[in-house]
């Protein structure tokens, strides 16, 4: 990753909390084999925080070995006794949540205040899965021959390759490893080279919670794809549980194909964001601010695409405008910040090629539409309308701070073009007609759709896409149940 400069110098930077510099592998802490590292950074300052190790196949070999180690013993406690370790680690994660946010913030960007969101978030996860680990209940049925049974069970598959982005660095760990060791598999994680030192701090907690040795392992690398052809050609990890780009969900779908491994896909989006004339406009505002603007706008379920009907658009860009000229841009630790830095050279550089795009073809940029002048990663954030539905801009994840508005006067023409993208992720309707609602919704093609409401992840609901979004789902029941094998005994008379 590039460090950039800024405004911010070295002295502007908090020292992070909880910094391990070390992997997890059968509960110790260890190099890599090879003597390697990497550096990761602070992106609102361009500073170094810490050089962790940077593992390859024989130290990723070294982690399966471990969480297939363990794999027998954590499978046969009791639900109830896993879901006692669980609590312990979620407790001790919401009790530190201070500085694993400040830590997070440091790492990722983000302003505090989400991070701390996210942490507490990540806590009440794990707890959930605790207690939904204790309810994974089978089922009995009469069998097909007269006296004979049926009986339906769920078993947990094993070991899991997790691999996470940096967008939520701890969201996305506690979504995958929360389920999966709930339901009495042992994981080997890879958290995303960017941001590393969360997922080490949340593991150094799960040993304190009494997690057993080798069943979570943490491997940082920044060989990432060393790490997912190993992961995908050891027959010992049963499935592989992947959030980040399509295109790297789609290369691992295919190295999965050679054991059959199971596979978790949550990958990227273009969601649409409708607005009907019937909405409260405020509301709808405010749900878009918060849709799109989150962690500066680099989130798989942002508001990508905001379809504003034309007798509203005046009115609604007005107040959107307003709320957005008023957002303050700094390092995520600063008061009231409330976009922090892109998280790297590559991420401003895509935005800053859209946004010129944008412009080119005649859109009008209202505000924003540089780069901010704190310089380094920071962008302005920004408001758009007058675009094509062809530009890139709306084929493309912007992953930045830059609303993008399109009008539209048809009901069944919208729903068209929402859908019209290789993405099913997230879609969004404000509206405060009842059939009107039912109809919509029913049309987007979508795996999650947010009726006046913009914020979808919760622990209750099945978080995941359909089309190149992805497959299979995190969170609910559903979240559990993709760590488990069905097996079905069928008892003769
Ligand atoms: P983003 O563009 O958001 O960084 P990526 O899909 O590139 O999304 O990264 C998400 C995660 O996938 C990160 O942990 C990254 O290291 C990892 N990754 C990237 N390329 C590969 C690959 N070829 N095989 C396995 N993991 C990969």
């Amino acid at each position: 990753m590039n460090a950039r400069e800024t405004k911010y110098s070295r002295q502007d930077s908090p020292i992070p909390p909880l910094v391990k510099d070390a992997s997890l592998v059968g509960g110790n802490w260890i190099a890599s084999s090879e003597g390697l590292s990497f550096s990761v950074f602070n992106p609102a300052t361009g500073s170094k925080i810490a050089d962790v190790p940077n593992m390859g196949e024989k130290d990723v070999v070294r982690a399966i070995d471990a969480a297939d180690a363990a794999f027998l013993k954590w499978r046969s406690l009791l639900p109830s006794d896993r879901a006692k370790i669980l609590t312990r680690w979620a407790n001790l994660i919401e009790a530190q949540a201070d500085d694993l946010a400040m830590l997070m913030t440091c790492e990722q960007g983000k302003p505090l205040s989400e991070a701390r969101a996210e942490i507490l978030a990540g806590a009440g996860t794990i707890q959930w899965c605790a207690e939904e680990g204790r309810r994974l209940y089978g089922e009995f049925l009469e069998g097909p021959k007269s006296g004979s049974k049926i009986i339906v069970s769920r078993h947990p598959v094993g070991v899991i390759g997790a691999i996470t982005p940096w967008n939520f660095p701890a969201s996305m760990i506690t979504r995958k490893v929360g389920p999966a060791l709930a339901a009495g598999c042992t994981v080997v994680l890879k958290p995303a080279e960017a941001t590393p030192l969360t997922a080490l701090a949340l593991g150094a907690l799960a040993q304190e919670a009494g997690l057993p040795d080798g069943v979570l392992n943490i491997l940082t690398s920044a060989r990432a794809s060393e790490v997912g052809k190993t992961l995908t050609s050891d027959p010992r990890i049963k499935k592989i549980s992947f959030t980040g780009s399509t295109e790297v969900g789609k290369i691992l779908m295919s190295q999965a194909a050679q054991h059959i491994q199971k596979i978790s896909l949550e990958l990227g989006g273009n969601a649409p964001f409708l607005i009907f004339p019937s909405t409260d406009l405020e509301k709808a505002a405010a749900g878009v601010i918060s849709s799109k603007f989150r962690n500066a706008g680099q989130t798989c379920i942002c508001a990508n695409r905001i379809f504003v009907h034309a007798d509203i658009m005046q009115e609604f860009t007005d107040i959107v405008l307003d709320k957005i000229k008023k957002m303050k841009v700094g390092a995520g630790w600063e008061q009231d910040v409330a976009i922090g830095p892109l998280i790297e050279e590559r991420a401003i550089e895509k935005v800053k090629r859209l946004v010129a795009d944008a412009a080119q073809s005649g859109a009008k940029i209202l505000t924003g539409g540089s780069v901010h002048a704190l310089g380094g990663t920071f962008y302005e954030p920004t408001l758009i309308t007058g675009l094509k539905d062809e530009a890139p801009i709306a084929r493309e994840e912007i992953f930045g701070p830059v609303a993008c508005l399109y009008s539209f006067e048809d009901e069944s023409d919208v729903i068209r073009r929402a859908n019209d993208t290789p993405y099913g992720l997230a879609a969004y309707l404000y509206s405060a007609d009842l059939a009107q609602v039912w109809r919509v919704s029913d049309g987007l093609h979508y795996g999650m759709v947010g009726v006046n409401e913009p914020l979808l992840a919760t622990d209750l609901a099945p978080f995941g896409g359909v089309k190149e979004s992805g497959i299979g789902r995190e969170g609910g029941k559903y979240g559990l149940l993709e760590y488990t094998d069905i097996k079905y005994r069928l008892f003769g008379a």
